[in-house]
């Protein structure tokens, strides 16, 4: 497993760093991890004058997956849009062809008190949203309802493609191409939705959801929605996949520069972001499982950093809830 480790910018360093000690735990075990460290972002534009430089390109290349924590911050505002530490994000993804997002948003029962919503509606939300991210051709929208189906198979089996067919030329196309592709996936309940009411059903039953699959404007949107759902962005981790199951991980949170360096941040959506990267890369759902379990104990111990413990509750630090999940897992 050649992991490539992109800290980036803000809190990305010490989040990273946590989810860094997972791995080093699973290779004292044995596990065959080979990892190397670059720079992506604003710390690659201070070193190397470029948000996604050579030397990271080829590293990129080089690795079986990517570990990213995140990318931007204030002092990087001013910059020429082209060397913004963002366009270090595009030019990774667009490098290595990574043309499907994965956000799953839960919600772990411990946390339903912190959603916006009421507990009964959301307590134990699991719903993934698959979201295109490079066009609208009819090839891109076969390759995108192919890991939509793939996906629901190893799940519960239900995918909802949402889209705007009843105004959008784009919409009726991917409508036709999602239905013709689900042929192949007779046992997958496949149902098709209005981006309109998808975005009101999310907020009003989101858990008549398993798998979303849409296209990229429309998933941006929605998957934001739906991470509200879940109480804090600090907990949600994310997947973009190329053909062959190349994986750029990372939460889906920014870089909080307003508590970097603070030993404040949650590293638990970048820990969640390593346990896709070992089901979706490495095909071991033997070891995101551990982490996720872990991820369920150590919540359920009561550990909470500042952004998920409601008013009263004590709060632990960045480090402290990296000792507890390397413990867990
Ligand atoms: P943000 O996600 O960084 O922060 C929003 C709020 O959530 C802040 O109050 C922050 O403290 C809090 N927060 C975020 N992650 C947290 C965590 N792990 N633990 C605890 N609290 C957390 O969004 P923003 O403030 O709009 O953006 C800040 C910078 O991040 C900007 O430069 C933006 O461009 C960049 N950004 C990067 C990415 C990425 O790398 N994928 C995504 C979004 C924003």
């Amino acid at each position: 497993m050649k992991i490539l480790i992109l800290p980036g910018d803000g809190i990305g360093p010490e989040i990273v760093g946590q989810a860094v000690r997972v791995l080093e735990k699973f290779k004292a075990e044995g596990v065959p991890i080979e990892l190397s460290h670059g720079l992506l972002g604003g710390a690659a534009h201070d070193a190397h004058g470029h948000p996604y430089p050579e030397v990271t390109q080829q590293q990129a290349r080089a690795a079986d997956a990517i570990l990213l924590g995140c990318v931007g911050g204030p002092q990087y505002d001013t910059l020429p849009r082209a060397v913004r530490p963002e366009q270090g994000l595009l030019g990774i993804r667009k490098d290595l062809k990574l043309f499907a997002n994965l956000r799953p948003a839960m919600l772990y029962p411990e946390l339903a008190a912190s959603s916006s919503l009421k507990p009964e509606v959301v307590a134990g939300l699991d719903i993934m949203i698959i979201r295109e991210l490079t066009g609208y051709a009819k090839s891109e929208v076969e390759r995108i309802a192919h890991v939509g189906f793939r996906t629901a198979m190893k799940r519960n089996k239900k995918l909802c493609s949402v889209d705007k067919a009843n105004v959008l030329d784009t919409s009726i196309l991917w409508r036709e191409v999602v239905t013709e592709i689900g042929k192949q996936y007779p046992e997958v309940q496949l149902s098709h939705m209005y981006v309109d009411n998808a975005a009101m059903q999310l907020v009003r039953a989101p858990k008549q959801f398993d798998v979303i699959v849409t296209g990229n404007i429309f998933g941006d949107i929605l998957s934001d929605e739906a991470s509200m759902l879940a109480g804090s962005i600090g907990m949600l981790p994310s997947a973009s996949l190329d053909a062959s199951n190349k994986g750029l991980y990372e939460p889906i949170h920014g870089s909080a520069p307003d508590i970097a360096g603070q030993n404040k941040a949650n590293p638990i959506a970048t820990v969640l972001s390593l346990a896709m990267m070992m089901r979706y890369s490495f095909s071991r759902e033997d070891l995101a499982q551990r982490i996720e379990t872990g991820v369920r104990k150590v919540l359920a111990s009561g550990a909470r950093t500042g952004d998920i413990a409601l008013p009263g509750e004590a709060v632990i630090g960045t480090k402290a809830m990296g000792d507890a999940l390397v413990a867990a897992v």
